[in-house]
């Protein structure tokens, strides 16, 4: 889930996707012209505009603070937070990493629904003290949230309440995937289920809040479906180390190479998208990719070096070969080049790169869980001899 970025809390980007905009002009508009106008008589139409949008605004703020709970939680349970992103059916917080533990996986999700239904409550509570069309809004903002607190722990994986169904059966039996897939099965069915509703709502004589309902239910099985693959993935991807998933002993590029020298020898002759650069294992100095070498005007090619159009190794991320795999993607996460370098104390051993990680998730999702993946490719012993 993607979006432009608002704002910029703490470390966490915050983002817009525009599908939001939608729901905005959605929201608003129903409010304005129909909800407030029937609950509050006697305004004038500018009147419940300015109520409708100033709710919608402050409805999204909710829904921000919703997310806000999660990250903040994640932050201290050491799980780094990428992106806060608003969109069509919500929120997400994207985490960096897995929680580390079933606790910190329930504290993570509980917090969300918890703002939510702080705010809910304050929201109703104020509301009933309030007269007119200000006391309307404050109350409609503060039912919102409650509804989105409860629609939110209904047990369906991915939503916060299957989240937390996820962490009691990972309590339970100590195995995170098996307790994802139970969940993820609750979050078809549920899903289902919706889907079923909105068909009711819809056959009832309400075709808007049917359909919304159906994709609701729809969106929430794809998600479902998708944390399983996710799941399968993560299980055996956390037991394996960079060892089992790098090119061994890249070729090692001179960096006074012109460019015109370095083309052919290494894009033709060698399958790779990007090469150390140094002037021996033990003396690595950077890296240099196709893009950088793209970036190179053709008439420069012959009075460019390897050197000049390398990216420098303070900006490289570094990895040994008996770090878990599952650490160095979260090394990777957000950084522009998805690739790391694999240093044996000082001498270079490896390279990572997209494509090795994508054929070992290919290799993981071919074999199966059932199958230890670790026992004949891992070991550092071939890397130290
Ligand atoms: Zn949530």
């Amino acid at each position: 889930m993607n979006g432009f970025r608002i704002a910029r809390i703490g470390k966490i980007d915050i983002q817009l996707n525009p599908s939001v905009l939608v729901i905005v002009a959605l929201l608003a508009w129903s409010l304005a012209e129909s909800i407030f106008p029937e609950l509050a008589e006697g305004y004038d139409a500018a009147e419940y505009w300015l109520a409708a949008t100033a709710t919608v605004i402050a409805f999204f703020a909710a829904l921000l603070a919703h997310e806000m709970g999660h990250a903040l939680v994640a932050q201290r349970e050491g799980v780094g937070v990428r992106s806060i992103t608003l969109w069509l059916f919500g929120g997400v917080a994207q985490l960096e990493a897995e929680p580390d533990t079933p606790g910190a996986a329930f504290r993570i999700a509980a917090m969300g629904p918890a703002v939510s239904i702080v705010l809910g409550v304050f929201g109703v509570a104020v509301g009933a003290l309030l007269n007119g069309l200000l006391g309307i809004a404050v109350l409609w903002f503060g039912v919102t949230n409650l509804f989105l607190a409860f629609f939110n722990l209904l047990p369906a994986f991915p939503l916060d309440g299957g989240r937390i169904y996820q962490s009691w059966q990972w309590a339970k039996s100590g195995d995170p995937v098996a307790a994802t897939d139970r969940a993820a099965s609750a979050g078809l069915l549920i899903g289902a289920g919706l889907v079923a509703l909105g068909v009711l709502q819809s056959l009832a004589g309400n075709p808007i809040g049917g359909v919304w309902m159906m994709l609701i239910g729809w969106f929430l099985r794809q998600a479902a479906r998708q944390e399983v693959r996710g799941s399968a993935i993560r299980g055996p991807l956390s037991k394996l180390k960079v060892v089992d998933t790098m090119t061994s002993y890249p070729t090692i590029v001179d960096p006074t190479m012109t460019i015109a020298e370095f083309i052919p020898q290494m894009f033709f002759g060698g399958r790779h998208a990007a090469y150390p650069v140094g002037t021996s294992e033990t003396e690595i100095s950077g890296m240099v990719t196709l893009t950088g070498v793209r970036s190179v005007p053709r008439t420069e090619l012959e009075t460019t070096t390897v050197a000049d159009c390398a990216i420098p190794l303070d900006r490289i991320v570094r990895s040994s070969p008996d770090e878990p795999i599952t650490s160095l993607l979260s090394s990777l996460a957000g950084r522009d080049s998805s690739r790391a370098l694999v240093f044996d104390g000082p001498r270079l051993v490896g390279i990572v790169a997209p494509s090795d990680l994508a054929r070992t998730v290919s290799i993981i999702e071919v074999a199966g869980r059932s199958i230890d993946l670790t026992s004949p490719m891992s070991g550092s012993d071939t890397i130290n001899s």
